[in-house]
């Protein structure tokens, strides 16, 4: 392999890596450098696929990687660079995690799916909306989000519908990823719809798709959910996992204090 270690180059400004170019044969292959990267005790990596709009993660063990929702259609090529980036390393993908199944979190599952053979895994209650490309109730939490949503929200779920895609395994409260070679498990953490996942790995980092945001800090308080009291009830689940970083979709990594400052401030408000 001969790299053009001289050409450099940002990649385009919205997304947290820089590209570098090799040279294989004739061909030129951009290679992600510079994924934004977190490193877990057991040496688990995970790595930000996708940024922007919304995050998507990859999950490594150094030899397979699970990928963890696959963002808009939009962002295909970009993701598959990524997923490339890591099977030029020598890694294979493993599959699909989908926190759940809003268009921005869906759009490439179908795609991603067929292209790598790969399972996708998917909580039992989302399991019917992936299936036929639609995405579950988008209901707004604050007085004018509410409004919007309560006027627009059918038609924004027709708009936004997405390639469907079977899933293979279906997840209740709590899925092991052990037999997968991870040190991990999927954890039921309904609110934000009723079948969200987070997924916990070593008990120290969190990717908790939309159970909480990244972006209203120091609120964590998501815009639309359709069930808020139970959002907050999973954060105190995800409080309990004893993770320190919760990685949300949208926006940037949460720490643990944030979260139990605002899993404080709002519990008392939720009827016993
Ligand atoms: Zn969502």
């Amino acid at each position: 392999m001969q790299s053009k270690g001289s050409q450099y180059k940002s990649g385009r400004r919205r997304f947290p890596w820089k590209t570098k170019y090799e040279q294989y044969g004739k061909i030129t292959v951009s290679v992600v450098i510079e994924m934004k990267k977190w490193v877990t005790k057991s040496g688990c990596q995970i790595y930000q696929s996708l940024g922007g709009r919304c995050n998507s993660f990859l999950v490594s063990n150094g030899k397979r990687f699970l990928l963890v929702d696959t963002g808009g259609k939009m962002s295909r090529r970009t993701l598959v660079n990524r997923v490339e980036t890591l099977r030029l390393r020598g890694e294979s993908p493993a599959g699909i995690i989908l926190t759940h199944t809003h268009f921005d979190h869906t759009g490439n599952a179908a795609a991603l799916k067929t292209k790598y053979d790969l399972p996708v895994i998917v909580h039992r209650n989302e399991a019917p909306y992936l299936t036929q490309g639609k995405n579950p109730p988008i209901i707004g939490t604050f007085a004018m989000v509410k409004w919007c949503t309560n006027l627009f929200g059918q038609r924004l779920q027709d708009w936004t519908r997405y390639e469907p895609a079977e899933p293979d395994v279906l997840v209740e409260d709590h899925y092991d990823l052990g037999s997968w070679g991870f040190e991990g498990y999927l954890l039921h953490t309904p609110g934000h719809t009723a079948g969200s996942l987070s997924l916990i790995i070593d008990q120290e980092i969190a990717i908790v798709g939309d159970a909480m945001v990244g972006m209203f800090k120091p609120s964590i308080y998501s815009p639309f959910a359709c069930d808020s009291d139970q959002m907050i009830r999973s954060w105190e689940k995800l409080l309990a996992t004893g993770c320190s970083v919760f990685l949300p979709a949208h926006g940037t990594a949460n720490s643990r204090e944030l979260v139990s400052g605002q899993y404080r401030k709002y519990i008392n408000s939720l009827p016993k």
